[in-house]
């Protein structure tokens, strides 16, 4: 099936500044499409916990936040997704897929540490513009990075780079596209271990093997609001005007994302996050006072490692900690329909402030005794 491609023609939206100063190119170069390296690594926590533990090495593992079924995978190795064990799925499901799963305690200040080394290592080879997550980060291309072979050539470097200096299990798929959407596409087009351009010319007909929930930016209710609008694929998202997309999408965002989908790079808008949290259900076998107070320990220090200011190396880039002052941990207390356990939701305050103290030890009537640099403020929810 063959689809209109896009005319590019200078595009501006004027949508602010955004993202890290561009490089300028030294010399006069030709150049491909290819502007963005977006690299990911693959099944990140179970690749650490694998790289940490030879024994886990080539066999199924799980990473769960707490060791219990009625908790959910947050990371799953190679050899676990090839029984069909995703991330998300709860843990009974997991062992009915595969019953020799290794469930492992995620260790997040262990991940931490290695997307230091990770870092450091890609930035020997290119700067980093922007990191998205602790195993997923972008990097612009300029002057002869450009072009397609050296662009291949680099993703090759920095995939030879980690095996060295984080480990063999450290392996990462690689993406190369004239923006980051389509250069993350890329990257998920070959996994593990992929190394993929994505150039104009390959724009649709490259990109109509997926389906739209393949698409980052495109989530559940996405996917109903654009069904809704009668756009049930890539084909038919492809051919509708960017004004269409930001009537769909209900903002600008809309419209930004058909132009990254058709190669057109537009600089990122910034955003200023006013917050970090983390929550997590409670396990029936953790809901008692001291269990319950090692899971808002990891919580905290989750938060903490999230919001702790980070320097890459070389200065070349450089993300832009965020400074806590407040620190709130907040509980909500809820029957749940679960047979077997019977729950007392308190309607009282002097009961819930019960609560906290068994559960908090209480050392100040309004802080929580966690080692953290932040001021602490119990807040409550019900
Ligand atoms: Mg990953």
């Amino acid at each position: 099936m063959r689809l209109p491609t896009v005319t590019l023609a200078a595009v501006s939206l004027g949508y602010g500044r955004g993202g890290a100063a561009p490089r300028r190119a030294t010399a006069m170069t030709p150049t491909s499409d290819i502007k963005w390296l977006y690299l990911d690594v693959n099944s990140y926590f179970a690749s650490v916990e694998q790289q940490m533990d030879p024994a886990l090495r080539g066999r199924p593992v799980a990473v769960v936040p707490v060791m219990t079924d009625s908790t959910c995978a947050i990371a799953a190795s190679y050899e676990a997704k090839a029984f069909g064990v995703k991330t998300g799925m709860p843990i009974w499901e997991v062992k009915k897929l595969c019953p020799d799963i290794r469930l492992v305690a995620a260790r997040h200040d262990l991940y931490v540490r290695f997307h230091h080394r990770i870092v450091e290592e890609i930035e020997k080879h290119v700067p980093i513009t922007k990191v998205y997550s602790i195993d997923e980060v972008a990097c612009a291309l300029i002057g002869s990075e450009r072009i397609r072979d050296n662009a291949l050539s680099l993703g090759r470097k920095i995939k030879r780079g980690l095996i060295e200096k984080a480990g063999t299990c450290l392996r990462c798929s690689v993406g190369l596209a004239p923006t980051r959407l389509l250069a993350k596409v890329a990257c998920n087009f070959q996994k593990p271990d992929g190394l993929t351009a994505i150039e104009l010319h390959d724009l649709p007909d490259k990109l109509l093997v997926l389906d739209l929930r393949d698409l980052s930016g495109i989530g559940a209710n996405m996917e109903r609001r654009l069904r809704r609008a009668g756009i049930d694929s890539i084909a038919a998202l492809w051919v509708i005007a960017p004004k269409h997309a930001r009537k769909i999408w209900g903002s600008v965002t809309g419209e930004r994302f058909w132009y990254d989908l058709h190669g057109v790079d537009l600089p990122e808008r910034d955003t200023v996050r006013r917050s970090i949290g983390h929550a997590r259900v409670l396990a029936p076998d953790y809901r008692y006072p001291n269990q319950a107070r090692l899971v808002a320990r990891r919580l905290t220090m989750k938060a903490a490692e999230s919001a702790a200011p980070t320097r890459i190396s070389g200065g070349r880039s450089r993300l832009t900690g965020q400074a806590g002052k407040q620190l709130s941990v907040g509980w909500r207390i809820a029957p749940l329909p679960v047979p077997g356990y019977i729950y007392a939701a308190p309607r009282d305050r002097t009961a819930l402030a019960a609560s906290r103290r068994a559960a908090w030890g209480g050392a100040h009537q309004n802080s929580v005794g966690l080692a953290t640099p932040f001021d602490a403020d119990i807040g409550r929810r019900r």
